[in-house]
């Protein structure tokens, strides 16, 4: 199963990249986490992505580029994976599509209202990586792992707009999917299992 999922950020796309991988056993490729790897490492890398990020750019295709051939080089991803936040415009999708051969697409679609209600309550799990949402929380800790969490440095409501501005999703790279044949959406539920039983529609006809 080979899947890229698409939609702007605080969609939820995170979340069901992680239901998916778990229910299916497959590798996330979340390009956003590998950059906050980086980051955290200290790596050159890491040093420079965060100058974008910091920003709400977009981090610069070579860069974003070259860590995804790194990563799709590695045994794990022979029996597929989930993207997460890869592609993001026509060049990373035309390359990406010289390296592998995609089943689907999934758009998960969110209007901009929502997105910003949604990712001004967004909370990471420091111990799982879990996207989490500040009403599921239980005693303040992850609801997955009891991990504490943290609001992401992109979060905050100046650099959502920013994010929601600078990285809308170009129609171009809808489009470059759609005359493959593999694009599909659908609308983002408040609720990720119902949200995921939509999603599982679409993986069940692959
Ligand atoms: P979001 O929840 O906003 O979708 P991500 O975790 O996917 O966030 O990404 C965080 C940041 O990392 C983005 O705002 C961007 O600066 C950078 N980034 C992640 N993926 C890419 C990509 N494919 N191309 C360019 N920049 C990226
Ligand atoms: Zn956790």
């Amino acid at each position: 199963m080979k899947i890229v999922l698409l939609g702007p950020p605080g969609s939820g796309k995170g979340t069901q990249a992680h239901l998916i991988c778990e229910k299916y056993n497959l590798p996330h490729i979340s390009t956003g986490d590998i950059f906050r790897a980086n980051i955290a490492n200290q790596t050159e890398l890491g040093k420079k992505a965060k100058e974008y990020m910091d920003q709400g750019a977009l981090v610069p295709d070579e860069l974003t580029i070259s860590i995804v051939v790194d990563r799709l080089n590695q045994p794990d991803c022979k029996k597929g994976f989930v993207f997460d936040g890869f592609p993001r415009n026509l060049a990373q999708a035309k390359e990406l599509d010289k390296m592998v051969e995609l089943d689907k697409a999934i758009m998960i679609y969110l209007d901009d209202e929502e997105i910003i209600n949604r990712l001004s309550k967004r909370r990471m799990c420091k111990v799982c990586g879990n996207p989490t949402h500040m009403d599921w929380l239980v005693n303040d800790k992850c609801e997955k792992c009891g991990g504490e969490v943290y609001q992401r440095d992109d979060d905050a409501p100046e650099t959502i707009k920013a994010r929601l501005i600078k990285q809308k999703l170009p129609q171009d790279v809808i489009d470059f999917y759609k005359e493959k044949g593999i694009y599909e959406q659908i609308t983002s539920t408040d609720n990720k299992e119902k949200t995921f039983v939509l999603v599982d529609e679409i993986l069940k006809k692959i």
